[in-house]
């Protein structure tokens, strides 16, 4: 196969197991040269345990994992990580307490001359607008400041592949998007490929071309955000990513779904159930407007959230259904207010009543090993 066609990544049907616990189990995907891909779930669904399988931290029970068309993990062979060229940057930062910030820098250069780790730690310093800095020390550093000097030293060595463990989420709501775009930018600049684990759904799209979105132990959906958000593969997917509500509904013919709210019309193609069908019609709070008159529907505001440019309404109807709506934040509605609702369901996607016959079940976990056990690992050699 000529290098051209062979994906930088490859996981072919890869279980990981702790003892007789699956925790992964058949996941599948590739990546190309310079994507930014991310696995996005709750916790306890396997993000982690397939980042340091990658990362080859973790054995693997079943199928393989190449890189570059080569097998670096099967059953029977984990190549060290330190001989993947992977870099990774971890939620708590890492960054060696004891060393400078240029020295942080340039930790997986020592191959180098003295020259060359002085260009490429100013480069990158540069590229995150810290060149000033240098000199302090971790602690001098704010967290953002310090979780950018973690991913510049991830990618000061060129490596082949970036794995980025829950990096935003000691840092607040604000900086984890403005944090996420500035690394893409950084990523593109750099021609890295990249993976990111996430339970974090802006984390997720500030960042990523790709996501997996991951329930238990399974992948349930690779796509891109755009797809995620309004073509989810089930009832899962669309709880999980995106604000909006579930409706009830029947079937009324090919392109028609009856609900307590009106019957809902599809414009994207024909349902694939016969009439009669019982499904779950989900609305997203792009579908509900606000303030169309005259209507027969109508809600009570009863939660309002303002977002900068938009609000995001939450709206009960006198039939008890909840649905989110999103405003431009000039229309200013009071909470309380009764306002009319039209349903605009031009993608109308919806799912067949009991499609969650295989709930998510994952529960919480707390972080495996320390941090720099595992960088202090991958620097071995
Ligand atoms: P989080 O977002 O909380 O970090 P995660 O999606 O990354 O979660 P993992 O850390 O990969 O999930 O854990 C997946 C499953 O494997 C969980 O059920 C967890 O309890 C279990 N697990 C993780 N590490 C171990 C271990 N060392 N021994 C046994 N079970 C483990």
């Amino acid at each position: 196969m000529s290098r051209a066609s062979t994906p930088l990544l490859e996981l072919n049907d890869m279980r990981c197991c702790y003892g007789n616990f699956v925790a992964v189990e058949n996941l599948s995907f590739a990546l190309e040269q310079g994507s930014i891909a991310c696995l996005l779930g709750p916790s306890g669904c396997g993000k982690t345990t397939a980042l340091r399988a990658i990362a080859g931290f973790e054995a693997i029970n079943k199928g393989e994992i190449r890189l570059h068309g080569q097998v670096i993990s099967s059953p029977n062979y984990t190549l060290p990580p330190e001989k993947r060229r992977m870099g990774m940057v971890f939620q708590d930062y890492a960054l060696f307490p004891h060393l400078n910030i240029y020295d942080n820098v340039t930790f997986g250069l020592r191959r180098m001359s003295r020259d060359e780790r002085r260009k490429r730690a100013d480069e990158l310093l540069e590229l995150v607008d810290l060149r000033n800095l240098g000199d302090r020390y971790p602690h001098e550093l704010s967290g953002g400041q310090q979780q950018r000097i973690s991913l510049i030293r991830a990618v000061a060595p060129r490596p082949d592949l970036v794995l980025l463990d829950e990096p935003f989420s000691n840092l607040d709501v604000d900086l984890r998007e403005r944090l996420g775009r500035e690394f893409k930018d950084i990523f593109r600049n750099e021609g890295v490929t990249a993976i990111l684990v996430t339970h974090d759904q802006s984390e997720a799209f500030a960042m990523a071309d790709e996501i997996g979105v991951m329930c238990s132990g399974n992948l349930v959906q690779w796509d891109t955000p755009y797809n995620l958000y309004h073509r989810p593969a089930n009832r899962f997917v669309a709880d999980f990513v995106g604000y909006g509500s579930i409706v009830e509904g029947i079937v009324a013919d090919s392109e028609k779904v009856k609900t307590e709210l009106g019957t809902l019309c599809s414009n994207n193609g024909e349902l694939p159930w016969p009439r009669g069908t019982n499904v779950e019609v989900l609305l997203r709070p792009d579908d509900v407007k606000m303030g169309q008159a005259p209507s027969a529907l109508h809600g009570r505001i009863v939660k309002r959230a303002f977002k900068g440019a938009e609000t995001l309404y939450t709206l009960r109807t006198p039939s008890g259904h909840e649905l989110v709506s999103l405003a431009p934040s000039t229309i200013d509605y009071e909470e309380g207010s009764d306002i009319g609702l039209t349903l605009d369901t031009n993608h109308l996607v919806a799912f067949q009543r009991n499609d969650m016959a295989d709930p998510c079940s994952c529960k919480h976990q707390s972080s495996l090993s320390p941090a720099h056990e595992t960088l202090a690992q991958a620097a071995q050699g």
